[in-house]
């Protein structure tokens, strides 16, 4: 497996792979990677010859100064674990190589960022399109990976490859869950024991709420059944939503006529503690 902090030796060694035609799949990551981001590489690495993963705490999708400062950063430990699968090549820039000036380019997603993501964490997906946009440009792969996890990022990516016509083929890959279903996640290794416990609220209010709307509750009625379930854990709620999984539009039913360009899914987002975590799953 290549490492490279700088993005010429990067170029080189990715030029003389495509001039060999071989396919190259990227994962963008932030690092402290888990089984989650490993499920994305396997997956690359089953559809492409070459994979890269890049890891780099972007810090313009920051719109917290304290979480960027406390984002995990096990640099060595990640490179361990993508030396046990098939990643040939890991790219961990600096922010100067990222960005040697100040950046003053700033994306508007319309609607798609300023709905649940976007409306509490205000320029996270100005950030995330620019530092997407830098990494296709520099790795130009035939193919890149997104958790579901993050779908709102994985609708926001899509649209700004459609609108600028990168060429690649997106692919959103399941999210992976421990066992008592908490979604795997970065922040996690930020929860003390105990909150490590009540986070599974998340997981647990998703699958009632699941229930209680395919039970034809109204979204309103839905949301009351969460937030009792986080009041009980004494976990903050800061938003749970159902939406159209294309367009973002907010539902506040189930019926499919209200979700014509996607499926509806669930979207959620709180506190445990200081550590904000989100989840989200498809109503089918
Ligand atoms: P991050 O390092 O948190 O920016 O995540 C890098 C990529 O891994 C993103 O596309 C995430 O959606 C994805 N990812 C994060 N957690 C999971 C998970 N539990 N399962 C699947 N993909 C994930």
């Amino acid at each position: 497996m290549e490492i490279f902090k700088q993005i010429a030796p990067l170029k080189a060694f990715l030029n003389a792979q495509k001039r060999a035609g071989k396919s190259i799949g990227l994962v963008p990551t932030m690092g402290a990677l888990h089984a989650g981001h490993l499920s994305l590489i396997t997956t690359s690495a089953a559809q492409n010859d070459v994979t890269v993963c890049s890891i780099f705490v972007n810090p313009t999708q920051f719109n917290n100064p304290g979480d960027l400062q406390k984002y995990p950063r096990t640099l060595d430990k990640d490179t361990l674990l993508l030396e046990k699968v098939e990643c040939d090549a890991v790219f961990c820039p600096d922010a100067s190589e990222m960005y040697p000036e100040r950046s003053i380019i700033k994306f508007d997603f319309g609607h798609l960022d300023k709905v649940m993501e976007g409306a509490f964490r205000p320029g996270h997906f100005s950030g995330v399109g620019l530092v997407v946009s830098k990494l296709f440009n520099i790795i130009q792969p035939t193919h890149a990976y997104f958790g579901q996890k993050d779908w709102q990022q994985f609708a926001v990516i899509r649209r700004l490859v459609d609108e600028l016509n990168f060429d690649l083929e997106l692919t959103s890959v399941p999210t992976s869950r421990e066992d008592d279903g908490l979604a795997m996640s970065s922040r996690n290794l930020r929860l003390n024991p105990e909150q490590r416990q009540v986070a599974t609220v998340f997981y647990e209010s998703l699958m009632a709420a699941k229930q209680a709307l395919q039970q034809g509750k109204t979204v309103q009625e839905t949301r009351a059944i969460v937030q009792t379930k986080f009041d009980e854990r004494r976990v903050s709620l800061e938003y749970f939503e159902l939406a159209d999984s294309k367009n973002l539009n907010i539902l506040e039913n189930v019926k499919a006529s209200d979700a014509p360009s996607g499926q509806p899914i669930m979207c959620i987002a709180g506190f445990v503690g200081e550590v904000r975590l989100i989840d989200n799953m498809f109503l089918q």
